[in-house]
């Protein structure tokens, strides 16, 4: 399971980011603005680990054309053909036709095929048919991808149509539930199968009598051939065994730099897995994995998730390989065995407090290479494994990923979203030098142990909130969080230096709640999600309730947030803290729906359109994804690694273009 949910922003004033010659905002195109991210503390490792999670980077990158194919069976003709036009191109490059030629090619490959990242929609090329058949005619035969005995005429009527006709296999996913979903879908996990014959299919696989079945189909693709289904296995034997070998070879030499023997044995079944296609050996791997707390490099290497496929059966290929952020990581334990100081110190009335509280801890990493379905566009929060026989057996493991995190925080500081919505000079100031900070303590409070904190009574139902329960419950967490960041304690930990740091954190917190979190929301449309609708009763209820302490302003026809006095507002927090935790543990559904319903859902319609019309002068790219540093071996004299260099220089189109030079393997 992954989470792509964070909110605000702020900068970075660790210096030691700033060692390398690094620019956070790369190539803006259609709907996507690309970033970088930086190997935090990438120095610190010592030789073997730097070695051993190189060798991991490669394996990370190898698969990259089986997602490609997974999410599409045209894809890698299209990229190939796209890309042996945009190499050789010797026309005018400033032409409507070759600029949105780019953009497509762009788009196609940030996607690992033709379809949107999000939407799901195949993309709608806007260079013209002519300029592409006159570019088509221009390619060499050889490097085309003909198959079989297909004639350079018969690929460009199939590509052609598969470019400019929209109703050609338009959706990659298709949920419609009146329609054949896996027929209509173009995502590559089946063929000539309808929707009935795979559902009946692996009900019969599963119909076993046993709790620890493996995850029939994640692996494998599910074909009709003279009438009976068989499944196409993805191994060094089967589909996409050229990729498969190529992974297993950098793994092998990655083990021999493991920083354990329980790392090796991991990699040893992953390899076993890979080479037989056996989905016991898959499991037996993951427990291995979850189980293997040791070590500061840990990776993702597989057919993982399963969003990609309209049964959600099959698993997508995706690829990572993080190290664990030792300073943030001591961070999140120093908060988490501090919960049971926290716990007592609440403002809650004592009868809802827990005698004996235990903080949780996620590992805070940084992501050294993304690949697959992790690449461009990453995950910034994981917890794996899938199994739920796995997790409830042996459990799982959480990572959050810091260096991207921050690049995120950073890229929304430079793109004029503070300057438009702050008037006041100082207070964006603070925010630039402290929010970064204090937002990530925010969320260490709220998940290590603002979640833990306080109890139900006996006798009421865990549930009795219903529908009301998930904003109630982030309600809770985020006041936890908001209540301890301005106190004392922080400054004793050495979390924070500076007793007015948390001020940061108060207006923006506020900020997003009453006005700039609207941005995300459809115009017409009410607040639905619960973080947001958490975050809005908070912030609403705070400006009823302050006397004027926190109010709106209107500033040449714009909405602006003025705070008077933040211990005032720290005390409001404490108040409302009381009522929600009152709530929870008394089970008020009543109150809940009130509070929910009277601060939490409605928008104003015209607040909401004036937010929108701010924020899309900003003109920023709804989505972000990454382009990988360049990792480069540095040989002693006997060819032997002696260190590895960080490259963050490559523009996007180079890096596209040198990944599928060197992984340029077919299914
Ligand atoms: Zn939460």
């Amino acid at each position: 399971m992954s989470d792509n949910i964070f909110n605000t922003a702020s900068p970075n004033t660790k210096s030691e980011r700033n060692t390398q010659e690094f620019h956070l905002l790369e190539d803006r195109f259609a709907d996507i603005q690309l970033l970088r991210y930086q190997l935090d503390g990438f120095d610190n490792l010592s030789l073997q680990q730097k070695t051993y999670l190189y060798y991991l980077s490669k394996a990370t990158l190898a698969g990259r054309n089986i997602t490609i194919d997974q999410n599409g069976r045209y894809n890698l003709a299209v990229m190939q053909v796209l890309e042996a036009i945009y190499v050789d191109y010797d026309g005018d490059k400033t032409t409507d036709d070759f600029i949105a030629f780019t953009t497509y090619l762009k788009q196609v490959w940030f996607a690992s095929g033709i379809y949107h990242h999000y939407s799901q929609d195949k993309f709608q090329p806007k260079f013209s048919i002519e300029f592409f058949q006159a570019e088509y005619a221009k390619i060499p035969t050889e490097k085309l991808p003909l198959k079989d005995k297909q004639t350079r005429e018969q690929l460009y009527d199939t590509l052609s149509r598969v470019i400019f006709d929209a109703n050609f296999m338009p959706k990659c996913i298709n949920q419609n539930p009146n329609d054949d979903i896996v027929m209509t879908s173009a995502a590559n996990f089946y063929e000539n199968v309808s929707q009935s014959e795979a559902e009946q299919y692996y009900k019969n696989l599963n119909s076993e009598n046993s709790n620890e079945q493996p995850s029939w189909g994640l692996n494998s693709r599910l074909v009709k051939e003279n009438d009976a289904l068989k499944e196409e296995t993805y191994s060094t034997q089967g589909r996409y065994a050229e990729a498969l070998k190529e992974i297993c070879y950098w793994l092998r030499k990655a083990s021999d730099f493991a920083e354990n023997d329980e790392q090796k044995h991991v990699i040893a079944l992953l390899i076993q897995y890979y080479e037989t296609g056996n989905l016991a050996i898959f499991d037996q791997m993951s427990i291995a994995w979850v189980q293997n707390a040791k070590g500061q490099i840990d990776f993702i290497n597989g057919y993982i998730e399963v969003y990609g496929d309209p049964l959600g059966i099959k698993g997508t290929w995706e690829g990572i390989v993080h190290y664990k952020d030792e300073e943030a990581t001591k961070q999140a334990r120093q908060i988490s065995e501090s919960a049971q100081w926290f716990e007592d110190r609440s403002p809650v009335d004592a009868r809802f407090k827990k005698k004996s509280v235990q903080g949780v801890t996620a590992n805070a990493v940084c992501a050294a290479m993304l690949g697959g379905e992790e690449y461009p566009a990453s995950a910034i929060g994981i917890n794996l494994p899938n199994a739920s026989w796995i997790r409830a057996k042996y459990g799982s493991k959480s990572i959050t990923i810091d260096n991207l995190i921050r690049a995120y925080q950073q890229a929304s500081l430079q793109n004029g979203f503070y300057d438009e919505f702050v008037d006041d000079p100082q207070t964006i100031e603070w925010i630039r030098q402290y929010n970064d900070q204090c937002d990530n303590l925010h969320t260490l409070l709220h998940e290590c142990v603002g979640h833990g904190s306080g109890r139900v009574l006996s006798g009421v139902d865990p549930n009795a909130l219903k529908a009301y329960g998930n904003t109630i419950e982030e309600a809770r967490a985020d006041l936890f969080a908001l209540y301890f960041l301005a106190d004392e304690k922080l400054i004793e930990l050495g979390l924070l230096d500076n007793p007015k740091a948390f001020e940061a954190q108060y207006y923006t917190y506020l900020l997003n709640g009453l006005m700039t979190q609207l941005a995300r929301i459809e115009l017409g449309q009410q607040i639905e999600e619960a973080h947001m609708r958490n975050r809005a009763l908070i912030a609403r209820w705070v400006m009823a309730n302050s006397d004027g302490n926190v109010a709106l302003k209107v500033v040449n026809g714009k909405h602006f947030l003025e705070i008077h006095d933040y211990q005032k507002l720290r005390q409001s927090f404490a108040t409302l803290l009381c009522e929600i935790q009152r709530i929870k543990s008394e089970g008020d559904y009543d109150a809940a729906r009130e509070l929910v319903e009277k601060y939490g859902v409605t928008i104003d319609a015209d607040l909401h359109q004036e937010i929108r019309t701010r924020y899309n002068t900003l003109n920023i790219a709804p989505y972000k994804g990454f382009i990988n540093p360049l990792l480069i071996p540095v040989l002693d004299n006997e060819g032997a690694i002696s260190d590895i260099r960080i490259d963050y220089s490559e523009p996007y189109d180079e890096q596209m273009l040198r990944y599928s030079r060197q992984y340029p393997f077919q299914p």
